[in-house]
């Protein structure tokens, strides 16, 4: 059976993929940061993944340290024997104007969200230029496409994750990784479920659909860049947004 590890995927989208892609056959290591909560959450991800019929387990790590990469990495290795594909989905916001947001707040965003993206394919694409076979997918955002008020961190490091994308499907292409980004708009999960009713109901102003996507149809899309129907798309972002304009 193939692998995936999907990073962040104790909840939201991340949780979702790595249920999707068990439903698609793959074993599943569930990336979740090392904090009690989260290790209670990745396990009951990685049970319901059981419950498709693979085998699933869970891997600690915060992905913004490269040493927490390389541990993790190693350790699916030995776990799987494999990595087949690998979802970069950890993420985080700390949105604030820029008159107002701290250095800290700016690097914090931009360490969990773009530099992990460096420490993980750092020590996976090692292993799949081995195996002359890999699937990337780096779960981006609409902010690094179009830019958004307030979130001048995350729209950096989304942007960032786009470029990483696009260099890593060429330095990789001969050896028949893929490597491609999705760009979620508005999502219904932890992360936006926080946000005030007043700013639900004006950001999905700009949605064509009128509505929040489901994080199922991140993982549809995730689902189908990993498989083989995919074998010749490579270097590409796939807006999932129900048809944004910011
Ligand atoms: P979420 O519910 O907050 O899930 C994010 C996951 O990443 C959480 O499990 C979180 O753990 C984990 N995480 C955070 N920092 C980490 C670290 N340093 N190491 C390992 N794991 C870490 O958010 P989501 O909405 O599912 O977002 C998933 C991805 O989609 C993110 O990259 C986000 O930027 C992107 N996205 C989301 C939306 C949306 O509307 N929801 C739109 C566009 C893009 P903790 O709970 O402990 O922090």
């Amino acid at each position: 059976m193939p692998t995936a590890l999907v990073t962040g995927a104790s909840q939201g989208i991340g949780a979702c993929i790595a249920k999707r892609l068990a439903k698609d056959g793959f074993d599943i290591a569930v990336n979740y940061y090392p904090s009690e909560g989260d290790k209670a959450k990745a396990a009951e991800v990685a049970e319901e993944c059981r419950a498709l019929g693979v085998k699933a387990e869970i891997f600690p790590a915060d992905v913004s340290k490269m040493a927490d990469c390389e541990a993790m990495v190693k350790a699916v290795k030995e776990t799987f024997g494999t990595i087949e594909a690998l979802v970069n989905n950890a993420g985080i916001t700390k949105d604030k104007l820029l008159a107002r947001m701290s250095e800290d707040e700016y690097d914090a965003v931009i360490a969990v969200n773009q530099k992990s993206v460096f420490n993980m394919l750092k020590h996976t694409c090692p292993i799949m230029m081995k195996q002359k076979f890999g699937r990337i997918v780096n779960v981006a955002s609409v902010a690094g496409l179009y830019g958004n008020p307030g979130q001048i961190n995350y729209s950096a490091s989304k942007a960032a994750m786009i470029g990483m994308t696009k260099t890593i499907a060429k330095e990789y292409g001969k050896k028949n990784i893929t490597c491609n980004a999705v760009a979620p708009g508005l999502i219904r999960t932890p992360m936006t479920d926080v946000l005030s009713d007043e700013l639900k109901a004006r950001m999905l102003e700009v949605v064509a659909m009128k509505r929040y996507g489901e994080p199922e149809e991140i993982a549809s899309v995730v689902s189908f860049l990993v498989s083989d129907d995919a074998s010749y798309v490579t270097g590409q972002v796939i807006e999932i947004s129900g048809g944004i304009s910011m």
